[in-house]
């Protein structure tokens, strides 16, 4: 297999620049890459032949590293009720102009039968930061999806207490997302009102102590940030053995803060993403909405540049339209999805295959 990729890799290297080459040298004998080799890529330009090959290693490596297989996870927006004031962010306490609403324990737990027939390797509960929802109410929803569909249950519910999570854990969620949004501390404090740095990263440091498969992430195009801010997330999710990684550009969101910033830079962000491949390898790596929001080809793009992980929206429709984390927000619908994923040659995993193959049997 390791030889393969090797003989892939090197039908590739004979056109690069030296630098790029340099790059790619450095993968193949330390299996990440460094700092200074991350901004390279990601000051990569769009047309450039040097970005071409690029995200072809990063595919390889996606191939190779990670079982060549595009994980499809569905998420259940559960809940706008947000009790924080990210600067970013559409379901902001302070925003008015939200219409709020909670799904109850019994219509998130029906939502994620529901969708058992698709297949999805991963059900993500989401949420803003919502302490309606008691601890019990959180462990009875997460354990009655786990009897029911035997899927793994993904947390997206923001800072919780750390014993809140350790109960999560023991009724049998498994991964949890908590972005740490940007690791620059002057941007952090600047956009986040609670200026509550360090807690999120405690968190997540807790979070894989507790074995969790833990994720996390950054916002692409935040006021005054370089790309040397970028690299230094990479850098810092790799150092701290994250397993899961959500990169996508910063949208603007009405009545925010940053209302009239302009959106992050999608091209960019496909660089991150292959750079993230570069520097580490077996990450699972989701394609964002956020870029779909830009551009959905632009997302499908993300496959090229080293994802193997896209999020199928499965919040009942009614309730979807007022999760407005940012503006115009795009449903990224599960049988296009699906569909796209095997026209532009790449695998959905064996467990989606298997039901959709079911499904296509039982209505012949
Ligand atoms: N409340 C939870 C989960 C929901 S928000 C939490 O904050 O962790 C999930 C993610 O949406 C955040 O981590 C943030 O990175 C992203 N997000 C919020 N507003 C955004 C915006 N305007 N543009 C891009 N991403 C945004
Ligand atoms: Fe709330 Fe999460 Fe939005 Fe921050 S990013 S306001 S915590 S929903």
């Amino acid at each position: 297999m390791k030889t393969k990729f090797i003989e892939e890799v090197e039908k590739i290297q004979k056109n690069l620049s030296s630098e790029i080459k340099n790059i790619i040298n450095y993968f193949l004998t330390h299996e990440t890459i460094e700092k200074p080799h991350i901004i390279k890529i990601l000051s990569l330009q769009k047309d450039e032949e040097d970005r071409n090959y690029i995200f072809k290693i990063a595919n390889l490596i996606r191939k190779y590293y990670t079982g060549d297989f595009i994980n499809i996870k569905g998420v259940i927006e559960f809940s706008n009720y947000c009790k924080k004031n990210c600067f970013y962010c559409g379901l902001r306490a302070k925003n008015p102009l939200i219409k709020r609403y909670r799904m109850s324990p019994d219509e998130i737990i029906q939502t994620a039968n529901e969708a058992f027939h698709y297949g999805l390797d991963t059900i993500i509960l989401q949420s803003g930061e919502d302490d309606l929802y008691t601890d019990e109410d959180l462990v009875n929803i997460i354990s009655e999806i786990r009897k029911n569909t035997r899927l793994p249950v993904s947390l997206s519910i923001g800072e919780r207490s750390f014993s809140s999570y350790r109960k999560f854990r023991k009724a049998g969620a498994v991964r949890a997302l908590l972005k740490h949004e940007t690791i620059n501390r002057k941007i952090f404090e600047n956009i986040h009102p609670d200026k509550n740095y360090e807690n999120r990263i405690e968190l997540l440091r807790y979070m894989n102590n507790l074995g969790y498969v833990t994720g996390s992430g950054n916002i692409i195009g935040l006021p005054n940030q370089t790309l040397e801010d970028i690299a230094d997330d990479i850098i810092f999710m790799r150092d701290e053995n994250i397993h899961m990684i959500g990169m996508g550009p910063f949208i603007p969101a009405k009545n925010t803060p940053l209302e009239h910033f302009s959106a992050g830079n999608a091209e960019l962000t496909l660089n991150a993403y292959a750079a993230t491949r570069l520097c580490i390898p077996r990450v699972q790596m989701p394609t964002t909405t956020a870029l779909g929001t830009i551009s959905q080809n632009l997302q499908y793009q993300g496959f090229f540049a080293g994802c193997n992980v896209i999020m199928v929206n499965i919040t009942p429709d009614k309730y979807r339209k007022n999760y407005n984390i940012y503006d115009n927000k795009i449903k990224v619908e599960f049988y296009q999805t699906y569909k796209k994923i095997i026209e532009l040659g790449f695998s959905p995993s064996p467990l989606t295959q298997k039901r959709m193959k079911e499904e296509i049997n039982v209505s012949k």
